[in-house]
């Protein structure tokens, strides 16, 4: 199976993953991916991987032009998938910066808000992360029929939850002294594990720190209003901790968390369909 790597306004996070996978994958398979592989243009391969969001008129002439030259398409990372890092620029106060700074260079035009790559082109399947972790890449590249999330973070963490422990506050530094074995929510951490799909072997709470759902909603959330999340994560902690709902619902909506928990959220009001959880990866 050919395969190319078509990176759009992202900060290659997803590339250097997928590098990273080393030689668990054919790399003499990788037709294109500008980062290792020198080629003018994305030439006819049978899956197309698209990192980073339509954020320029460069990235929007790119995708259009290889889209009709492969057999599939899979966004790749929150970038492709709702515009991720690549969509803060849609601040008012860092677009300025950039148009301020475009007489220095030739840099491409910016288009006036960073959309997702199924904006413009049909996707056949979506693979979320931020970036993705390599074994997913070797997943997808090598025995993509394996690759289906059926769970979520806690069951590939394997912290313990122990009824009686029930912290009042959130802690917002990481201790040095924090117990390897308990769960960080246990330890008044604001991880979001319990929801989020698994298939990364939970790499952050495993080391101590709190999932943040790079990995998007689980199944059972993923085709809903991103508000069901937000509001199942609410319950979530109710449920095994004392901390106030107040309080957990202003951190919750800390940006680098809305980036990832809001990056399935319904299209309802455009002409988008929602994503359907079977072409989720
Ligand atoms: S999804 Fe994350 S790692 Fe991938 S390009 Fe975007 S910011 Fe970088
Ligand atoms: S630390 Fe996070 S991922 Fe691990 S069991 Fe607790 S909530 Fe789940
Ligand atoms: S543990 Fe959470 S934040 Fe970390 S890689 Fe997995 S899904 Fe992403």
């Amino acid at each position: 199976m050919r395969f190319a790597v078509l990176q759009l306004t992202g900060c290659a996070g997803c590339e250097v993953s997928l590098l990273n996978a080393g030689e668990e994958l054919d790399l003499a398979k990788l037709a294109y991916m500008p980062l290792v592989v020198t080629a003018h243009d994305v030439p006819g391969v049978d899956v197309l991987l698209v990192t980073g969001g339509i954020r320029t008129d460069e990235d929007l002439l790119k995708l259009r032009e290889s889209a009709s030259r492969v057999k599939k398409i899979i966004a790749v990372g929150t970038c492709a998938i709702s515009g991720g890092v690549a969509g803060l620029g849609d601040r008012h106060d860092i677009r300025e910066l950039f148009l301020a700074n475009t007489h220095q260079g030739r840099v491409p035009r910016m288009l006036p808000k960073c959309r997702p790559i199924d904006t413009e082109v049909k996707v056949d399947n979506y693979l979320p992360g931020c970036p993705p972790v390599p074994s997913l890449f070797v997943q997808l590249l090598n025995e993509p029929e394996s690759l289906k999330s059926t769970s979520i973070v806690c069951k590939e963490c394997g912290r313990r939850k122990p009824k009686d422990v029930r912290p009042t506050t959130l802690a917002h530094e990481i201790h040095k002294d924090a117990d390897p074995e308990l769960c960080l929510v246990k330890q008044g951490q604001l991880c979001v594990g319990t929801s989020t799909r698994n298939g990364c072997g939970a790499i952050c709470p495993r080391a101590g720190f709190p999932c943040v759902g790079c990995r998007g909603p689980s199944n059972n959330l993923i085709e809903k209003d991103a508000n069901a999340w937000f509001s199942s994560l609410i319950k979530v902690f109710a449920h095994m901790t004392d901390i106030d709902s107040q309080e957990i619902s202003e951190a919750l909506k800390s940006p680098h968390l809305a980036l990832f928990l809001f990056q399935f959220s319904d299209y309802s009001d455009t002409e988008l369909e929602s994503r359907p959880k079977e072409k989720v990866l």
